[in-house]
């Protein structure tokens, strides 16, 4: 019997899923600010990265959903080099854009496939579909 999906389980599914990517465990986060006061690109972020990370120990998964702070980060690696917690959070807004880009939708159903498809499609865009699939 499929599990009935609750905002619970989303946001636990994000926070599970962030972990596998990065590698990272949110709660080392103490939140002292430090990566926020380091970002270079703060001003365009609607979220710092220290709320961000707050978001992410609390799974709230739809307040992720909404904040540009992935999609913005330079990956410039300041917040990472001085976060005395040692949290990596390049990888961690890493695998947040992985993971909204693999949500289920517009995956690729291989069954529905015609042969011609499967020899046109760009390889990468055939593996880019499958990742959809992943849960
Ligand atoms: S610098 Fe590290 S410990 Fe401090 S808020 Fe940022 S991620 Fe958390
Ligand atoms: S890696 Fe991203 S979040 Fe960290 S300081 Fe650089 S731009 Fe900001």
């Amino acid at each position: 019997m499929p599990q009935k999906i609750t905002s619970k389980s989303i946001d636990d599914n994000l926070k599970r899923r962030a972990r596998e990517i990065s590698g990272q465990i949110a709660q080392k986060c103490f939140q002292c600010g430090t990566c926020t006061g380091s970002c270079p690109m703060i001003e365009h972020m609607n979220v710092t990265p220290r709320g961000l990370m707050a978001l992410l120990q609390w799974g709230q998964a739809d307040k992720i959903a909404e904040a540009n702070t992935p999609w913005i980060c330079a990956s410039c690696h300041v917040c990472q080099v001085r976060c005395p917690r040692g949290v990596e959070l390049p990888k961690v807004m890493e695998a947040l854009r992985q993971v909204k880009l693999r949500t289920n939708v517009n995956q690729i159903e291989p069954a529905n496939l015609q042969p011609e498809e499967i020899i046109d499609l760009p390889q990468i865009a055939m593996v880019s579909g499958f990742r959809k699939m992943t849960s």
